[in-house]
């Protein structure tokens, strides 16, 4: 007799800039033993290929074929899943204000929304995922039966960059994610929204694991 495999579970978390989406969503998946991965870092990455290769970013046919061409993979390694260029992941030099800059126009190229899509659901190869980015659960795992959507005030938002020593217009990066036409920053039908601008991360994350005990009727942790 054949026992068939059941499919990988998603948990979707999206939001705006520094809504506190990383850390949740770490704390999440090492709580639930689950896979992390940040799909803002996926196209972080592709800034920063196109800004060391001189690849101008405002230029979509070019980016679009830096995205053909660039040797990108997926790596599972410490309880996350990275896509590695040439085997290299960027971890520090994808955090750089330049890059921030650049990402959202890179975001914003149809083809590069595409290839993401296709290299994000690959990820599900490797196990159960805790995902988080800005359209995972409109259009990366529309399937999901977990999503969430975390927001903050933008000052409380602000805050939290400042702290993190990094200063940028978050509205302004915010404006362009929601705005742009191809799978803009939404919230996903059926998700759960969590504002946590008067919540620590232990409070935002103990809401969400006890959301998805109860749905999967797990043992409380
Ligand atoms: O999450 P993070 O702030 O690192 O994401 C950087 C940028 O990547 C976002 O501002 C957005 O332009 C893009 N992004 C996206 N879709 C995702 C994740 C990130 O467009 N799923």
């Amino acid at each position: 007799m054949t026992t068939k495999k059941r499919q990988p579970i998603v948990i979707a978390i999206d939001g705006p800039s520094a809504s506190g989406k990383s850390t949740n969503a770490r704390m999440v998946a090492k709580i639930l033993n689950y896979l992390h991965v940040d799909t803002g870092a996926m196209y972080r990455t592709l800034g920063w290929y196109c800004l060391k290769n001189g690849i101008d970013v405002n230029d979509s046919l070019a980016v679009t074929k830096a995205c053909r061409r660039w040797k990108a993979t997926l790596q599972s390694s410490e309880g996350q899943v990275r896509l590695v260029v040439d085997g290299y992941y960027p971890a520090q030099e994808i955090r750089t204000s330049e890059v921030s800059a650049a990402v959202v126009h890179v975001a914003a190229v149809p083809k590069v929304r595409e290839w993401m899509k296709r290299i994000q659901r690959e990820c599900a190869q490797f196990g159960d995922l805790v995902m988080e980015g800005r359209d995972i659960g409109t259009n990366i795992f529309p399937e999901s039966d977990f999503k969430y959507y975390l927001d903050a005030k933008i000052e409380e938002r602000t805050r939290r960059r400042a702290a993190e020593g990094v200063t940028e217009n978050l509205e302004a990066r915010d404006r362009r994610d929601s705005q742009r036409a191809t799978s803009p920053l939404m919230i996903a039908l059926g998700a759960r929204v969590i504002n946590n601008s008067e919540m620590t991360a232990e409070q935002t994350s103990r809401l969400i694991i006890e959301d998805i005990e109860a749905r999967l009727k797990l043992p409380r942790s």
